[in-house]
């Protein structure tokens, strides 16, 4: 072990920092120094987001977003397209499809994958809620935002045949070769699965 180089608060600090994804302690203790070196323009505004947002955030009853409003931002915005649901595993990845404005629609957070290996079933995750949301007569498309992972697409399989009286369509996202992505860098998987799903030009 190191010995400290500062007092218990700051070691605190650092140690907290090196909490959040992609900080090791290096670059906690990088951005500590940082912020205690800008304290007044960096820590007290952050002080003050992280109090306000540690009260008022919430978990969305609708879609399972978070936001500072229930329900959230995007499910009583009325410009959104009411008939798409779009099903993420994690907010993060609502968060991202939001980012890349790729579709207009609302959508629905399971909380995660299905994962027999890690004891994550059904009743772990929002799909009850899910089902019960596509069975509604204004929803006519269901696209499944899932990783394309073993777990991911386990998922997909299970909530497409619990929505196959309801009348939806159940769509995937595509796979295959990423924006710029060069043929030659591809594993075989992706390869394959790009030549099969091959649209017209
Ligand atoms: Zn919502």
């Amino acid at each position: 072990m190191p010995s400290a180089v500062a007092g218990p608060e700051i070691e605190r600090l650092i140690q907290l920092l090196a909490r959040l994804p992609g900080l090791g302690p290096r670059s906690a203790r990088r951005a500590a120094l940082h912020l205690i070196k800008k304290r007044e323009l960096l820590m007290a505004p952050l002080t003050s987001a992280l109090e306000t947002a540690m009260e008022k955030i919430e978990v969305c009853k609708t879609c399972g977003n978070i936001d500072t409003q229930n329900p959230c931002t995007v499910c009583t915005d009325a410009r959104r397209d009411a008939s798409i649901i779009v099903v993420v595993a994690d907010v993060a990845d609502l968060w991202a499809l939001e980012r890349a404005h790729a579709v207009n629609g609302r959508y629905h957070v399971l909380g995660g994958t299905l994962s027999p290996l890690d004891g994550v079933g059904p009743q772990d995750l929002s799909i009850d809620a899910l089902v019960s949301r596509g069975h509604d007569t204004q929803v006519k498309e269901v696209i499944l935002a899932l990783n394309a992972t073993v777990d991911g697409q386990t998922t997909a399989h299970y909530i497409t045949e619990l929505l196959r009286d309801a009348d939806v369509r159940v769509t995937k996202l595509a796979h295959g070769v990423p924006v710029g992505g060069e043929l030659d860098y591809l594993d075989e998987g992706t390869l394959s699965a790009a030549i099969k799903q091959r649209t017209l030009f």
